[in-house]
């Protein structure tokens, strides 16, 4: 296969994977109406869920190629939200796909008065933990203010997802599988962290978040 073809195979294999796990969050009641979108870097740019779109049924073809300076190259205009993927690709070499996505517990949390501005969400479990580690939270911007990529920008070295305050959840990963999986997690916890609000809780210590570090290599 030459390298034009295998590039295109490919892209065209990304496209299925985020129709299909857009479905799949769709489905389950993870990004209702047309909110929430998926991203992936792919040859020399990124393909990203179109604006106005429900993930629960994108059609793979119309999926928005984008360039790094954010041209739309082929497919339909790309998600408003096109800046803060981007913002997140920029700084995190490592992130290979995003989801972003205004899940119930996630954002509820978000709009939470007195959240721990470096880590919205205590280390409830491990597997929190070793999928999200700690979880930030960027202040409040309205829709497409441009400002909200620098804020981001600023997190993502650091962190591999973001709590967008009174928005929701950008969430990276080696691979759309991982951006997932980490988004599910998330999600899960934010309930956990809801559902035991009043509940005396007993998080993870700092030996046993410690264990998990060197035992799984976590950079958090
Ligand atoms: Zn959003």
């Amino acid at each position: 296969m030459s390298a034009a073809i295998h590039v295109h195979a490919e892209e065209n294999r990304q496209r299925e994977q985020i129709a299909e796990f857009g479905r799949s969050l769709f489905d389950r009641g993870l990004s209702a109406g047309s909110s929430g979108n998926l991203s992936v870097r792919v040859g020399d740019g990124w393909l990203l869920t179109p604006t106005n779109a429900s993930l629960g049924r994108l059609d793979p073809a119309a999926i928005s190629r984008l360039d790094w300076d954010g041209r739309l190259l082929s497919g339909a205009p790309p998600s408003k939200e096109a800046f803060l993927h981007r913002a997140m690709y920029q700084r995190r070499a490592g992130a290979n796909a995003i989801v972003h996505l205004h899940a119930t517990h996630s954002a509820a949390v978000s709009c939470m008065c007195g959240l721990d501005h470096d880590d919205c969400i205590p280390p409830l479990t491990p597997y929190f933990v070793m999928k999200i580690g700690r979880l930030p939270l960027v202040p409040y911007h309205r829709p497409g203010d441009p400002a909200l990529a620098g804020a981001i920008g600023a997190l993502a070295a650091k962190h591999s997802a973001v709590l967008l305050a009174n928005h929701g959840p950008v969430v990276s990963g080696a691979s759309l599988e991982a951006a997932v999986y980490a988004a599910e997690e998330l999600e899960e916890t934010a309930k956990l962290f809801l559902l035991l609000r009043d509940v005396p809780t007993r998080a993870l210590d700092a030996a046993q978040i410690d264990e998990l570090k060197s035992t799984f290599g976590l950079d958090i």
